[in-house]
């Protein structure tokens, strides 16, 4: 069985204590990896390493650290199949979305932004004939990174990117969870010739690990994705130590489809937005509103569609859905269309547990895709986070009414509009509550952009200049340009 190390100061690392938690596969239930269980003392270690690493590396030419990352995607490339089947085997998600959508987007995070901080620029203020002002940017030191377990490597990679090239030095702890890849990662910084103590990565329990991480004194910028409840826990933490965290939290996010929608775009693109990952992405569209005069017809097609998904092997080329990432996990998501049930939700399609695809998978923790009608807005399935493969289809008669019903949730993550008419479209993104909003489309993602959320859902932005600034700290510098009496 693979036991799973730390990573620090350039090296694999067993856990101080020697206490490993066990890596459960979701399609088949079985333990086929055991990860360090960390404690603080493996994070201060790991936090020791990150500040000895920093003076060198924040002050290596840009091109060197950019060159060092450019390597690391490289390497990504080439192991691309072997990562794939690793995050498909520890996540439950189908191969196809692993070899499709993680992989190549973790190789991509980390040249976006190697190339990115070379083409970055400050600014420069001149005040009449008295003043020159100039805007510094510097690393602010090492970074604390923190990862859910829905999409490992992606998320590892593009919050980790970023600050690794403006020169902060990184500590990063993946999901115990879905810890597999990480492990793979600190394997090809190696390769990379990545200078020691640049990355670390810990392995552990985020009541734990994470905790510490968050707790050091040592890493004054945390950036954190995960679920709404760990970040304002993390927030109390870090607000009297004056640390700057980035929060990228939970969603419950509106599919609007007007009646002048194309639907042959729309129906196929909802679907993906509900049930891609069997919804266990942040910004799955979980709340699907319809216009009155097309309900009916949306609402049978995307049943048919969401009936002939095909749940299966994650590691089958065919499958569609997957399994869910864990047996917790599993009973949360069926305690919630419990839930419905009992708030009078009509089941239109799935809404159990679904057959186990082949004998390997007789364990697994596989779910059908479900969608649910006649709910309330203000209920807890309309209001709650479920992530998992589960969607709610709600009428609505006009486009203020639209409005309201999306922005009637704590949440603001993102939504995606559908409809052919442009002022419409200008008119409902403008009043939307999220901080991502597609119109005509789902996931179509540009690195440049600003990603975050609002309410609910988030503190800060990533993605682009955003994620630059936010690891480094800013400085105005004003000279004088009055001559001087020598
Ligand atoms: P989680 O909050 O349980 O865990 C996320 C990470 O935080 C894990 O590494 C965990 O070990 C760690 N952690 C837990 N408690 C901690 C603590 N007290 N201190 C420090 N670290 C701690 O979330 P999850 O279940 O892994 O992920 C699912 C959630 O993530 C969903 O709510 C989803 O919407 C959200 N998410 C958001 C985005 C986004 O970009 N907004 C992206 C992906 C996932």
């Amino acid at each position: 069985m693979q036991r799973l190390s730390n990573f620090i100061a350039g090296e694999l690392a067993p856990p101080q204590a020697g206490v490993y938690l066990d890596c459960i596969e979701p399609a088949t239930a079985a333990i086929y990896a055991q990860t360090p269980a960390s404690t603080a003392e493996d994070a201060h270690r790991a936090v020791a390493a990150a500040k000895q690493a920093f003076p060198a590396w924040s002050a290596a030419p840009q091109a060197d650290r950019s060159r060092a990352l450019l390597r690391l995607a490289d390497l990504i490339d080439v192991n691309r199949e072997q990562l794939a089947q690793a995050e498909s085997r520890d996540t439950g998600k189908p191969i196809t979305l692993a070899r499709n959508l993680d992989i190549p987007r973790a190789a991509a995070n980390l040249r976006f932004f190697a190339t990115a901080a070379e083409h970055t620029s400050s600014q420069a203020h001149q005040t009449d004939s008295a003043a020159l002002n100039v805007t510094l940017r510097s690393p602010r030191g090492p970074a604390g990174v923190i990862s859910p377990w829905n999409l490992p490597l992606y998320l590892l990679t593009w919050k980790s990117a970023p600050a690794l090239a403006v020169g902060c030095t990184v500590v990063a702890k993946p999901s115990e969870i879905t810890p597999v890849t990480a492990h793979t990662l600190a394997e090809l910084c190696i390769e990379a010739n990545l200078p020691p103590g640049v990355l670390n990565i810990i392995h552990g329990e985020g009541a734990t690990a994470g905790a510490a991480i968050v707790e050091h004194p040592g890493l004054p910028t945390i950036s954190f994705t995960g679920g709404t409840t760990t970040g304002a826990r993390i927030a109390q933490t870090a607000a009297p130590m004056f640390k700057r965290v980035a929060l990228e939290l939970g969603g419950k996010n509106p599919t609007i489809i007007f009646a002048d929608a194309d639907l042959s775009r729309a129906i196929p693109e909802t679907l993906r937005a509900a049930f891609t990952n069997q919804g266990q992405i942040c910004l799955c569209g979980s709340r699907i509103l319809i216009e009155r005069p097309i309900y009916q017809q949306v609402v049978d097609k995307l049943v048919s569609a969401a009936r002939a998904l095909r749940v299966g092997d994650p590691l089958d080329e065919s499958t569609q859905q997957g399994a869910l990432v864990s047996q917790t996990h599993l009973e949360k998501v069926e305690a919630a269309v419990t839930r419905a049930r009992q708030e009078s939700g009509e089941i239109l399609c799935g809404g159990s547990r679904a057959e186990p695809p082949n004998n390997r998978c007789a364990n697994g923790y596989f779910f059908q895709p479900t969608l649910i009608a006649g709910l309330d807005m203000q209920c807890a399935t309309q209001q709650e986070e479920i992530f998992g493969p589960v969607a709610t289809l709600t009428p609505f008669d006009t486009e203020e009414e639209a409005i309201t019903l999306a922005n009637a949730t704590p949440y603001g993550l993102a939504a995606s509009i559908w409809t052919t008419n442009l002022n419409k479209a200008h008119r409902t993104t403008r009043a939307l509550d999220a901080g991502v909003i597609w119109v005509n489309c789902w996931l179509l993602r540009d690195l440049r952009t600003p990603f975050g959320g609002m309410k609910q859902s988030g503190l800060g932005r990533e993605g682009g200049e955003e994620a630059l600034h936010f690891f480094t700290e800013t400085k105005n510098i004003c000279f004088n340009t009055n001559e001087v009496a020598p």
